[in-house]
C-alpha cells in the first residue's frame, strides 16, 4: 500500500467566484479505502483529478509515500496510480485490449506478460476475453465500457486506486461482483483506494472510512461506517 497526504489542497478554476476545493487536508493510510460522499459539484472529481495530476492544484500539496506528486516523473506516477471514472474514459480509437494494455506497456511490462494480464483483467470484470478483446468502446454498452475502465485502472497493479463512481452504470448483479472483487483487492493486495460514490450503501459496504463532504469539499465528518451509522 501507499499513504496519501493532502495538505491544504485548493483548486480555483479560472473565471469562477469560489474555489471548487478549498483548503482540504486529509491523510489516507496505506491499505485503507476512503469513500468520498457529498452533493454533486462539491469537488470530489476535482480532488481525484488533482491527485492523479490531470489538473494542477492552485495551492497545497499532495504526497504519496511522502513524495510530492508534482515532482514525480510521469511513468512513476502511472505505476503508482490506477484511475477509473464514471464515463470510463476509454480511448475510442483503441480496442478494449489496447486500452487495458496501455499503462502496463507504458511502464515497461513484457509483451507476453501484458497479453496474459489483459485476459486476466477481462475475466476479473466478467467479460469473456475472446469476445471483448478486439472490440472498440462504441461496440460496448455503457456498463461494459465501465467494466473495461475498471480493468484498465487495475491492469498495471498500482498500489493506489482512484475511482470516481466506477460502477454507476453497471447492472446490479455485476456491481455486486465488482464490489466483492474490490474488497478482495483491499484485503489481499492492500491497495489504497479513494472511491467516490453517491450510493450510501456502497459507501458503507466498501469504506474503511467515509468522508462526508460539503460544498468546496469541506470535510463535515470523517469516520468509520460504524461511527457514521450510529451518529
Ligand atoms: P463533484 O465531482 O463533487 O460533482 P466537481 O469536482 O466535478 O464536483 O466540481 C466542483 C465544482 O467545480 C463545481 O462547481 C463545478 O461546476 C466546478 N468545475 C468543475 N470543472 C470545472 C472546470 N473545468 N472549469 C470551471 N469549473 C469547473
Ligand atoms: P469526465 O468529465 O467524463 O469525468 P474526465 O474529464 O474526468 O472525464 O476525463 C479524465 C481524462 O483522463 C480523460 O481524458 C481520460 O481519457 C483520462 N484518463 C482516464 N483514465 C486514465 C488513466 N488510467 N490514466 C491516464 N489518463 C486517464
Amino acid at each position: 500500500g501507499a499513504t496519501i497526504q493532502l495538505d491544504g489542497l485548493t483548486k480555483r478554476y479560472p473565471g469562477t467566484a469560489n474555489p471548487a476545493v478549498d483548503n482540504v487536508s486529509m491523510e489516507i493510510k496505506a491499505g485503507e479505502t476512503v469513500i468520498l460522499v457529498g452533493p454533486s459539484g462539491c469537488g470530489k472529481s476535482t480532488t481525484l483529478k488533482m491527485i492523479n495530476r490531470l489538473i494542477e492544484p492552485s495551492s497545497g500539496r499532495i504526497r504519496i509515500n511522502d513524495e510530492d506528486v508534482t515532482d514525480m516523473d510521469p511513468v512513476k506516477l502511472r505505476r503508482q496510480i490506477g484511475y477509473a471514472i464514471q464515463s470510463s474514459g476509454l480511448f475510442p480509437h483503441m480496442t478494449v485490449g489496447e486500452n487495458i494494455a496501455l499503462v502496463p506497456k507504458m511502464v515497461g511490462w513484457s509483451k507476453s506478460k501484458v497479453k496474459d494480464r489483459v485476459e486476466e483483467m477481462l475475466d476479473l470484470v466478467g467479460l469473456d476475453p475472446r469476445e471483448f478483446h478486439g472490440r472498440y468502446p462504441r461496440q460496448l454498452s455503457g456498463g461494459q465500457q465501465q467494466r473495461v475502465g475498471v480493468a484498465r485502472a487495475l491492469a498495471a497493479d498500482p498500489p493506489v486506486l482512484l475511482m470516481d463512481e466506477p460502477f454507476g452504470a453497471v447492472d446490479p448483479i455485476t456491481r455486486d461482483h465488482l464490489q466483492d472483487e474490490l474488497i478482495r483487492l483491499q484485503h489481499e493486495l492492500h491497495k489504497t483506494i479513494v472511491f467516490v460514490t453517491h450510493d450510501f450503501d456502497e459507501a458503507i459496504k466498501l469504506g474503511d472510512r467515509i468522508a462526508i463532504l460539503r460544498e468546496r469539499s469541506h470535510i463535515a465528518q470523517f469516520d468509520t461506517p460504524e461511527a457514521i451509522l450510529t451518529n
